[in-house]
């Protein structure tokens, strides 16, 4: 077995990523290539606990945009993780890796209730707790749920899978040809210099409580893995 460098980690998914080029819903192609990637991680040993964003299916501020009333536009968000949860279990149950979702808000017809007890004795049995519905509030983003749970968890890192941008730059690459990427980064640094990798809630959580952030590449295949082995990838934000 390899040696990894982090035994409970938390994986942060944004909506976007499952849409792949459709730009829109949810790509059952990525679905299948992301369950293998988070499947071989999973042999490794890793207790992986997943966060799973809706961005792919709508968004609370662009409701609100629209005209709607922001939380009722936020609930909406909340569900669209959840949908995206339920296609991201049936992917890694169909590869053989035992997942379980659990809900902020309840509806355990389809998934269990969030009960941070249950969720680590699930990570303690080596089943990949995913989690769903944000944090059950509006206002919030799932960035701001994945630094939650990774203190709630007890997690060492969050990685932060972002789609084809391979880490932190000091501008936009795809518009300033001088953005230089970093290596490493502090929260402070990131707050400081407003990089925008998370929103500022999801920040100040994840600093307060000490947990380091892997800024990386979700499009490149093997990436999670390289993460959790320890090849320098990416960026990584200290706590
Ligand atoms: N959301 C929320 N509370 C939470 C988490 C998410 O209201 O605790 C809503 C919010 O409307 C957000 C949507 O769910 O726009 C989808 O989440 P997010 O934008 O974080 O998804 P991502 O950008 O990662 O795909």
């Amino acid at each position: 077995m390899s040696s990894i460098n982090y035994k409970r980690v938390v994986l942060k998914v944004s909506g976007e990523a499952l849409a792949g080029k459709d730009g829109f819903g949810i790509n059952p192609e990525i679905i299948k290539s992301l369950a293998e990637e988070i499947k071989s991680v999973h042999a490794l040993g890793v207790e992986i606990s997943i966060v799973v964003g809706g961005g792919n299916i709508w968004r609370g501020e662009t409701g609100a945009k629209l005209g709607m009333e922001r939380s009722q536009a936020d609930y909406m968000g909340m569900l669209a993780t959840v949908m995206n949860s339920l296609a991201l279990q049936d992917g890694l149950e169909s590869v053989g890796v035992p997942t379980r979702v659990q809900t902020a808000i309840e509806m355990r017809q389809i998934a269990e209730p969030y009960i941070r007890r249950r969720a680590i004795r699930h990570l303690e049995k080596h089943r990949v707790v995913i989690f769903a519905a944000g944090t059950g509030n509006p206002y919030f983003s799932t960035d701001t749920v994945a630094a939650l749970r990774a203190a709630e968890m007890d997690a060492e890192v969050i990685l932060m899978a972002k789609n084809n941008v391979d880490g932190v730059y000091s501008a936009d690459p795809k518009q300033d040809p001088d953005a230089v990427k970093f290596d490493e980064l502090s929260q402070s640094d990131m707050i400081n210099k407003d990089l925008r990798v998370m929103d500022m809630t999801a920040s100040f959580l994840s600093m307060d409580n000490d947990i380091p952030l892997i800024v990386f590449n979700i499009n490149e295949p093997g990436n999670i893995e390289r993460v959790v082995l320890g090849e320098d990838i990416g960026t990584k934000i200290r706590g």
